[in-house]
This record gives C-alpha cells, structure tokens and sequence, in this order.
C-alpha cells in the first residue's frame, strides 16, 4: 500500500480529479522521505510538515528545491528561528506575538516570510487559531510588518464523522477571506485559503479551498 509506485499512482489519479486552480499539499507527517518523494514524483508541489526536526530531515535528503516546504503545525516560539530557515512558508500564524518572533528572525536573514493566518472556525476551545471575529484585528495588526506578509487564512475544522458538518466552518472562513480581500489592507494578499484534509477537502474545494492538505488519502493510513 504504502510503497513508492503506489504512492505516486495514487497521487496521480487524485490530481487528476482536482480543479486547476487547486493546489494539493502533501500533508508528510510520519511519513518517510521516500514515500515523500514517490508524492512528488506523482506530481506534488506542495509538502506540508507539522514539526520542524521532522522536516529538516526531509529537506536534507531530500533538498530545497524538491518542492515547497510549508509548516502546517503549531509553531513554538523557541522554534521560529529554525522554522524560518527552513520553511518557504507558515500557515499556522494565530498571534500577534508570533507574527513578530517570525518577522525578526525574517528580517534577520533579509526575506519575507509568506504566512497564513490560521483561524478557529469552530471556536473550539483547545485548538489553535485566532477565533473568527478577532482575525481582521489580527491581520490588520500583522500586516505592517515588514518581514512577514500575509497570504491568506488556514483553518482545520472540527474533527466529525460527517464532512456535511464542516461545511459552516469552512464556509465562514471563505467569508472572512472574502472580507480581508475587499479591504485591501496594505501589503496583504489574500490569495490562499488552506482548508480541507482527506475525509472533508471535497467539501473544502466546493466552499473555496485554494489549497487542500491530504495524508491519509495520498500515503494511506498513518501508523499509530
Ligand atoms: C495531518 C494533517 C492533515 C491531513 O490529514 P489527513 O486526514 O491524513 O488527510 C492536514 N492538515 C494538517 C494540519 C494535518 O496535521
């Protein structure tokens, strides 16, 4: 299931079924560098990591320009400075406190940061995100900021057996990142808008997505 040829027919035949101005990343946790690149080798563009040790060992075998490496995990402020190194971009950016560890470490190596703001659309209490009604605030806060520029938003979802009922949350995301467009607030660029995993990205796709992050359906399974 899990060997390289599988991998990128998988991929293939998955891509095949994606409208064009969708993009797919590949969401790598677990996985091997290998069965990374058997992804790219199906025609992946996008790698997502959610731990930083996780990536820097497939960005070194695996190398830079083997495809754009994006963080899509909580991001500790004690590894920005690496997380800045190596990603291409960050799409978990739920505080301003963040955006600012981001944007000194950016400015350090004289670059622009690409980062999404990552939303709470279900308001769930534990998660991560910045809650829907504070995240214009939050965006317009970040934005002056020299070394990070705002993309777009990333949400997650609630995690439910019916996908129908995300369908809100990421309807209400759409809605924010609608609303962050016709502000045009300087220096932000809402192009991207990261929602959708493997059980829910149809859904996604038809509330807006512009990039899907899928797993289990490109890799197979994750072992526990
Ligand atoms: C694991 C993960 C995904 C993909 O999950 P699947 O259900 O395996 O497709 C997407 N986004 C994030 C942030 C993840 O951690």
């Amino acid at each position: 299931m899990s060997g390289r040829p599988a991998i990128a027919e998988r991929v293939r035949e998955l891509l095949a079924g994606i409208p064009a101005d969708v993009a797919v990343l590949a969401a790598a946790k677990t996985r091997t560098a290998s069965e990374i690149a058997a992804a790219i080798e199906g025609g992946i563009r996008l790698v997502g990591q959610n731990y930083v040790q996780e990536a820097q060992r497939t960005v070194d075998l695996l190398g830079r320009d083997a495809a754009e490496w994006r963080l899509i995990g909580h991001l500790q402020r004690n590894k920005v400075k690496a997380a800045v190194r190596l990603f291409d971009a960050i799409e978990t950016v739920d505080s301003l406190r963040l955006a600012e560890a981001i944007d000194r470490e950016a400015a350090k190596l004289d670059r622009v940061m690409p980062i999404l703001i990552e939303v709470n659309s279900a308001r769930e209490p534990q998660k991560a995100g910045v809650l829907p009604e504070e995240t214009i605030d939050l965006a317009r806060a970040i934005a002056p900021l020299r070394s990070v520029r705002i993309e777009g938003l990333m949400t997650m979802g609630p995690l439910v057996k019916d996908p129908e009922e995300i369908r809100p949350h990421f309807a209400e995301t759409k809605r924010l990142f609608d609303e962050l467009a016709v502000l045009r607030i300087p220096r932000i660029e809402m192009r991207i808008l990261s929602m959708g995993m493997s059980d829910s990205y149809p859904v996604a796709i038809e509330e807006g997505a512009t990039i899907v992050r899928l797993g289990t359906v490109l890799f197979g399974p994750r072992s526990p």
